[in-house]
Formats: C-alpha cells, structure tokens, sequence
C-alpha cells in the first residue's frame, strides 16, 4: 500500500464517557507471532482505489468507466450494459458490491442486503484545523500513529489519520437513518446530539467538521452460492458484513487473489488434462466451485467476527457495559478471550493468512485430481 496511507502503531479502545483506556492493541511482536507480513495500514478510500487503478493499469487491464451491467449470459460469459452493448469473455467477475444486480441474477431470486440496526456518520478531518485546538489531551491523543476507539452504549466511534496524516477520518456508529436510504447528506447536529455526553476531546473533534455522511450498514447471510455458469461473485457482492473487524475490503482484495491465482494457474498450465480447448470450459466452472469452497468459510469468519463485535462495541445495557469493560480491561492480546479482537489465535487466523499460498496449493490439488482422472479415461 502506498498513496498516504498510514502504517499505524496499535490500536487504543476507551471508554466513551471518561476517555479512560480499555485495551491497547499494540502492533509488537505479536504481529511476528501471528505471521501477518506487513503491520496494519490506515488509508482514504480513493488513495487505496488509485493504488489499485494504478496496478491493474500496469498489467494491463482495460478500464471502461460509465457502464453500468444489466444483465448476464450465464453460458456465453457475457454481459449487457445499459447501452445495449455485450462484453464477453472466459469468465464473468460480478464485484459489484452491497446492491450486486448480478446476486440476484445468480440466486434467481431477489436477494436484498439484511438491515443491521446500525449506520455510520463519516466525516474527515483536515490536520491543519484539528492542531488549531486549544486543548493539550487533545493533541496528545493525536501525536502517535493510533487508530482510537470509543465504546459506548448501543453506539461506538473510530478515528485514524489518513492522506500522510494530513487528514483524520472519524466514523461514528449509531441507528438512525429511515429505511430505503443507502447513504445521505446528514446534519452535524443531529450528529453530534447522537454522541453528547461522550468524551469531552471526542466533541472538540467534531465541532471542527463542516460536512458529515450518513450510511445505512447492513449485511447478507450466506449465499447458497456464490456462482452461476462462467459468472461468480466476489467482494460484497456476495458477503458484505458490518464493518467492525475493518475487513471488508480485505476480504475482497482475497478474494480477487484467490481468484486471479487460481485461473491464472490454469492460464499458465501446459498439461493437456486441463489446457486442452475443449477442457477450458469445465475446468473453469470447477474451479469457481473450488473459489468458492476457499472463501466460504474464511468470509463467514469475517461476517461473524464483525457481527460479534457488534455486541462488544455497542453494548447495551450497564451490565453488558461493565462486563465489556471487564472484559477488555483484563485482555493482553496473547492468550484466549471472550472478545475475539483481543484472541490471539483468532486474530492470528483472521490476520496471519496468505491467500497466494493457499490459492495455488489448492490449485495443485486440484490439477493433480484432474490429471488423475485423465490418465483413467
Ligand atoms: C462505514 C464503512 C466503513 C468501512 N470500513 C472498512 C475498513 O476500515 N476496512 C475494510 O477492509 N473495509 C471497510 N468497509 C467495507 C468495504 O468498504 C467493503 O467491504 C468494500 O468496499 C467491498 O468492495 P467491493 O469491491 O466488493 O464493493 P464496492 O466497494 O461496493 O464496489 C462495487 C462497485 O461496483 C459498482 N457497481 C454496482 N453495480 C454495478 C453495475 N450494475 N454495473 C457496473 N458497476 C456496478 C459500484 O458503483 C462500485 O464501484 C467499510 C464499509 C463501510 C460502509
């Protein structure tokens, strides 16, 4: 990742009234343990999408802005855009997100994204405003590389720097945006009426943003399946969930790893079990069913972790609240816990994964299985 992102050095979790510490994640040795390459990064969403374009650029994809898909022909790979026009090709990617038009199509069913009770205020913050604050435990709290979290009742908030630290991004999770509205302009007041009586630095922080945005959060259960022909889903597309274990977006990157190594493989393999032209076909519906039998159980890790953050972070009730607390106050990040953001072999799981390694290990199972049932022919 490069384009401003920000490596950052843990993570602190407080308390939403006093701004009391619950639980540091620091980035150490642990990281090490858990075999994760490359410590966490915090990044803009259109710096992460330039780093992205630029890659695929170099490697030669061809970018069409402007068309939107209609339709699929699941046998021919192929797709409809709204002028009429039709793209075909080995095989049909629908990473078209939280509203996928292509989910449906595939299910042959309507398959709307599940309310979760939650939607985000999202704001960002220039640097530059945010030093005119005239408060030393503000700017304490904004001197380390840190993402901050504070927890609340029924409502969390998240702040990281982004862009070089010349911005900060701060999301505040509450519920309520009226059903059948994706995203929509919000208004700072009723933004910060939300989060009154929280941490007195959290107020100042907000009180020097102009523009805020409300989404609506919500998720799908799993699919039934994932794929249709030549043409799969990837991304949200197929397993959207709650943004509270920052994974979304990782797993789609997976996904398209995972994918890309797979038929890459298949691309570059010169046995004729599998590169034969009346083969190609076959072997690439399998091995979507393959893709999907990779990334189902790791993407409903990623769905049930966040959900399950959902209790954690926005606890309801005084005795929800105080075993929270409890909870966190206790963990070291090394052993087992209840709260699985401080669960060592959890994380380790979730974090220390290698999609590449895991895609062509798969991938040479595979093969080997297809050469097999060649030879028996
Ligand atoms: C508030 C919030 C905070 C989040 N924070 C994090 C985080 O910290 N870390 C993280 O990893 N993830 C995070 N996520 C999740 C992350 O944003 C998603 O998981 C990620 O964007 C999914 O990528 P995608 O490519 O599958 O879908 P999207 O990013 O939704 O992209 C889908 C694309 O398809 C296009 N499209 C849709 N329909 C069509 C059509 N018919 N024809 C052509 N194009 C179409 C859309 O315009 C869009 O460009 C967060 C999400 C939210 C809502």
């Amino acid at each position: 990742m490069q384009k401003g992102a920000v490596p950052v050095e843990g993570a602190r979790f407080l308390d939403y009234h006093d701004g009391s510490l619950l639980y540091m994640r620091k980035i150490d040795e642990r990281e090490s343990a858990m075999q994760s390459t490359d410590g966490p990064c915090v990044a803009h969403r259109a710096d992460y999408h330039a780093t992205l374009h630029e890659e695929a650029t170099r490697l030669g994809c061809e970018i069409q802005l402007g068309c939107e898909v209609q339709d699929v022909n699941f046998d021919q790979a192929s797709v409809i855009l709204n002028d009429g026009s039709v793209i075909a090709g080995d095989v049909v990617v629908a990473a078209d997100g939280l509203w996928s038009t292509l989910r449906d199509k595939i299910l042959g069913q309507l398959s709307p994204p599940l309310p979760t009770g939650d939607l985000a205020y999202r704001m960002t913050l220039p640097a530059d405003a945010l030093s005119t604050i005239a408060d030393q435990n503000v700017q304490e709290l904004l001197r380390p590389n840190l993402s901050t979290v504070w927890l609340g009742p029924d409502r969390h908030c998240v702040l990281y720097p982004i862009r070089n630290r010349s911005q900060w991004n701060l999301v505040l999770i509450p519920d309520n945006l009226p059903d059948n509205v994706r995203t929509q302009a919000a208004t700072m007041e009723e933004m910060k009426q939300c989060f009154e009586g929280w941490d007195p630095r959290l107020q100042k922080l907000m009180a020097t943003g102009d523009a805020v945005m409300s989404w609506k959060l919500l998720h799908c259960e799993e699919l039934k399946t994932w794929s249709k022909g030549r043409c799969v889903l990837i991304g949200d597309a197929c397993h959207p969930s709650l943004p509270y274990q920052a994974q979304g977006a990782a797993m789609a990157l997976e996904d398209g790893i995972t994918l890309g190594t797979l038929l890459g493989s298949l691309n570059e393999s010169q046995h004729p079990a599998v590169c034969g032209a009346d083969r190609r076909a076959q072997c690439i519906l399998e091995l979507l069913l393959v893709f999907e039998s990779v990334r189902k159980p790791r993407t409903s890790l990623n769905q049930k972790g966040s959900q399950s953050n959902q209790y954690w972070y926005q606890a309801s009730t005084p005795e929800d609240m105080e075993r929270r607390n409890k909870v966190f106050r206790s963990a070291d990040g090394w052993g087992k816990c209840e709260w699985k953001g401080a669960d060592f072999e959890y994380q380790r799981e979730l974090l220390g994964y290698d999609a590449r390694k895991h895609a062509l290990e798969t991938y040479e199972g595979w093969e080997k299985q297809a050469r097999a049932v060649d030879c028996n022919l």
